[in-house]
C-alpha cells in the first residue's frame, strides 16, 4: 500500500488553476522528485501536501488516512525549507527540539532524539550554537535534522540545496540519498535541477504548466524525446 497517495490534487488561486489533476501514488523508502521549470506548480503540490496551502479538488492519503482537510501538525509530514527556516534566537539544540516540544514530548525524550539526530548528521558540536553562527552548509544540515528528529512517515524537501554552493551541493546531496535509504521513509523533494534529480529520484514527477506530464525511473523519463 502507497505510504503517500495523491489523487487528482488541484489548486486554484481566484479562479486561476496553479495545479490540476496531480495523482501519485509513493511507497515507503521511496524518494521521488518533482522536476520543472519555475512556476510549473512544484511548490504548491508540495505545500498541499504539508497543508500549508488548503487543496481546492482531489484528495490525499497519509497510509489509510485521508488528510485533504487535516491541519499540517495533524499529518504525519514534516518539511525542509530552500530557506531552512531557523529560529534565529534559539540554539541549535532548542531549533531541533522546538517541533517535539510542542507535539509533547517529554525532556528525556528530546535530548535523546535530539543527540542522536546531530550525531547522524555529524553536528553535534554546534549544538550550543545559534544559526547566525552557522554556515549555510551547516544550517541545511539542522534543517534536515529538525525534520528528522519528528520522525514522520514522509519527508517534504523544496529546493533544499539551492542556497548552497556547487560543491557543498552535491556533497549534500549525495548525503541525503544515504540517509534516505538508512531512514526508509517516504520522500518528495522539489527541484528544478535535472542532475540532482537523475541521481536522487527513485522516479521522476516532470511538471508542466500545473500538469503531470511524465512519471518514471530517471532513465525512462530522461530517454524518452
Ligand atoms: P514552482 O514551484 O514549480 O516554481 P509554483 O507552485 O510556485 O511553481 O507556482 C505554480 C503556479 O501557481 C504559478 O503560475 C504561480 O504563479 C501560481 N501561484 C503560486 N502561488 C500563488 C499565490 N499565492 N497566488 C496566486 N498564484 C500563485
Ligand atoms: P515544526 O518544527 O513543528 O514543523 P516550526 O515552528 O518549524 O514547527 O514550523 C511550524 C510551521 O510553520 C511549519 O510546519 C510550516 O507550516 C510553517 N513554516 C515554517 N517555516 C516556514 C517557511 N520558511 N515557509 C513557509 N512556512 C513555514
Amino acid at each position: 500500500m502507497a505510504e503517500v497517495s495523491l489523487r487528482k490534487l488541484r489548486k486554484t488561486y481566484g479562479g486561476v488553476v496553479a495545479v490540476e489533476g496531480v495523482s501519485l501514488d509513493i511507497a515507503r523508502g521511496e524518494l521521488i522528485v518533482l522536476l520543472g521549470p519555475s512556476g510549473c506548480g512544484k511548490s504548491t503540490t508540495l505545500r498541499m501536501v504539508a497543508g500549508l496551502e488548503s487543496i481546492s479538488g482531489g484528495e490525499l492519503f497519509i497510509g489509510e488516512r485521508n488528510v485533504t482537510q487535516l491541519e499540517p501538525k495533524d499529518r504525519d509530514i514534516a518539511m525542509v525549507f530552500q530557506n531552512y527556516a531557523l529560529y534565529p534566537h534559539k540554539t541549535i539544540r532548542a531549533n531541533l527540539g522546538f517541533g517535539l516540544k510542542m507535539r509533547g514530548i517529554d525532556a528525556a525524550e528530546t535530548v535523546r532524539r535530539v543527540d542522536e539526530v546531530a550525531e547522524m548528521l555529524a553536528i553535534t558540536h554546534l549544538l550550543d550554537r545559534k544559526p547566525r553562527q552557522l554556515s549555510g552548509g551547516q544550517m541545511q544540515r539542522v534543517a534536515l535534522g529538525r525534520a528528522l528528529v519528528r520522525d514522520p512517515a514522509v519527508f517534504l524537501l523544496d529546493e533544499p540545496l539551492s542556497n548552497l554552493d556547487a560543491k557543498l551541493r552535491v556533497r549534500m546531496r549525495e548525503e541525503i540519498a544515504l540517509l534516505q535509504k538508512r531512514i526508509g521513509k517516504a520522500m518528495i523533494y522539489v527541484t528544478h535541477d535535472q542532475t540532482e534529480a537523475m541521481t536522487l529520484a527513485d522516479r521522476i514527477v516532470i511538471m508542466r504548466d500545473g500538469h503531470v506530464q511524465q512519471i518514471g525511473a530517471p532513465l525512462e523519463v530522461y530517454d524518452r524525446p
